[in-house]
């Protein structure tokens, strides 16, 4: 093993693997993780078994500055969500930090008991509530992968001094977009991370399967699968308005006309958006090379536990 990181357990049991979103607060107050992380990790319905399986997720993203928009740091909150016995995949993201900076911070969230991370570019800060804020980008995506790898497998800093002792043994990720254009490019993309290092991928919100089949299809024929485990991502929504919003001001979304308009003429919106969500990860299972889902239920994390449930993916696996 890479690491001894739950998830990468999951996934090389070969075990569908489930991660989920658990976005900090835009406050300093320690309950706001503690409640989210408690609230997955009911000791009557998933923790019986172990102490160290508490979560109803085999990880829980801790978003890093999401949108551009301050939060608490992802690497404090996850350090809260492991005391509430919930593993994190902390997000790093190269907008906001230099190489000396990231690689600190790593050395930190390790030390701290981190042992997953996904790195990624991250929203551009015009997007956020600081849009006149520098940005860093000292390195990309990709480049941060291959840091965090060589600071794992080689023992060495970027700049190639040893890391002598307690080197990092986290886990790696990344996203892609199956959705941006052009699309066949979406592959070359998901080629460069894996030849990077990452171990793990989870990709942008899922709504047009077909497209994401596609993808997978393309993904398939050049083998990927058999290097990375991709993990689907699903954002369940609560109204049709949410829906319009996303596919109207999220660059690199694609969402079927059809969803729109089965939102808008939905009852009970919120049930319909838990429905829309369990169908979908009915279909993303059955697509060849999808080892896991990922949810994003955009501020509205208490819905997780409930998905997971109905769609039979709880308990989770003792590894
Ligand atoms: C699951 C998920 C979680 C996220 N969490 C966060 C978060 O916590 N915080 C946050 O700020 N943002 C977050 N984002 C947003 C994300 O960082 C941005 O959407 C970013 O644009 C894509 O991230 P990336 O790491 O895949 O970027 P990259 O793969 O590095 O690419 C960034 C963009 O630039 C394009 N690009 C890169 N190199 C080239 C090139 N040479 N030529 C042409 N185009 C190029 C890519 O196609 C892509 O569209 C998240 C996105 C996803 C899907």
């Amino acid at each position: 093993m890479k690491s001894d990181s739950r998830l990468e357990k999951v996934l090389a049991a070969g075990k569908f693997a489930v991660t989920a979103e658990l976005g900090p607060p835009q406050n300093a107050d320690p309950e706001a993780i503690r409640k989210k992380a408690v609230g997955w990790a009911s000791a009557h319905r998933f923790g019986g078994a172990s102490p160290t399986l508490r979560s109803c997720v085999d990880g829980a993203n801790i978003t890093d500055n999401q949108t551009a928009i301050v939060r608490m740091s992802s690497i404090a909150a996850a350090a809260i969500a492991i005391s509430c016995g919930v593993e994190p995949v902390v997000q790093m993201v190269c907008r906001d930090r230099n190489r000396i900076a990231m690689q600190s911070d790593i050395l930190g969230a390790a030390a701290l008991g981190v042992k997953n991370l996904l790195c990624l570019s991250g929203d551009h800060q015009k997007f956020g509530n600081h849009p006149q804020a520098a940005n860093v980008f000292d390195i990309d995506s990709v480049q941060l992968i291959a840091m965090v790898r060589k600071m794992r497998d080689e023992k060495r800093f970027l700049c190639g001094d040893p890391i002598k002792e307690h080197e990092p043994r986290l886990f790696i990720g990344a996203v892609e977009n199956p959705f941006a254009d052009p699309f066949e490019y979406r592959v070359l993309r998901l080629a460069k991370k894996v030849e990077a290092g990452a171990d793990f991928i989870q990709t942008q919100c899922v709504f047009d399967v077909e497209k994401f089949a596609r993808w997978m299809g393309l993904v398939v024929k050049e083998g990927l699968h058999k290097k990375v485990y991709i993990l689907a991502g699903l954002t369940p929504v609560r109204s049709h308005k949410a829906l319009v919003y996303m596919k109207n001001e999220v660059a690199g979304m694609s969402i079927p006309d059809e969803l729109i308009r089965r939102m808008e003429s939905a009852g009970e919106p919120k049930e319909e958006g838990v429905k829309i969500c369990l169908e979908m990860i009915e279909q993303v299972r059955n697509i060849e090379g999808v080892a896991g889902i990922h949810l994003m239920p955009i501020g509205w994390e208490s819905i997780t536990p409930v998905i997971l449930e109905r769609a039979g993916l709880l308990p989770r696996p003792e590894v």
